[in-house]
């Protein structure tokens, strides 16, 4: 069978990249809405610590990263969609043919049925004639005998 190249191939060891599930400490994240003047309300991801080193990420650059890591993977079960189409049609195209191929068989076969009745029918008849022939040919030898 086809093999799907759709395996998740991506190693997200960072966790740098889309939503995180959790700080690199090892605590669940929050998430809160800035209050600065120059991204406010806009949320954001932050380890509880909230020490520098610890997890800091924009909630919609994350979500943005992880809808752009995921559209590879959805081009990819696209692709993977349209060969199956493919496949199915082809197999259709297949089946008709194959149904062709029935119907043209039992059109054979019932031709076949015909002639070997023709032949059957001709064949007892050559034996009927036959058999006629030879019975007048006794007869005329009996005839012959007589006179
Ligand atoms: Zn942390």
């Amino acid at each position: 069978m086809m093999s799907s190249g759709c395996e998740d191939s991506s190693v997200n060891t960072m966790g740098i990249r889309g939503i995180p599930e959790q700080c690199g400490c090892g605590r669940r994240f929050g998430i809160y809405t800035s209050k600065t003047k120059v991204n406010p309300g806009r949320t954001f991801f932050r380890c509880p610590t909230f020490q520098n080193d610890h997890l800091y990420k924009w909630v919609d650059e994350a979500v943005y990263e992880e809808v752009q890591d995921a559209l590879p993977k959805v081009e990819c079960f696209a692709s993977d969609v349209m060969k199956i189409k493919m496949e199915i049609e082809s197999m259709k195209t297949v089946e008709g043919e194959l149904k062709e191929d029935v119907r043209k068989a039992r059109n054979e076969l019932k031709k076949l049925n015909v002639i070997m009745k023709v032949g059957f029918l001709v064949v007892c008849l050559g034996v009927v004639i036959c058999l006629v022939l030879i019975m007048f040919d006794k007869a005329d030898g009996l005839s012959l005998n007589t006179y």
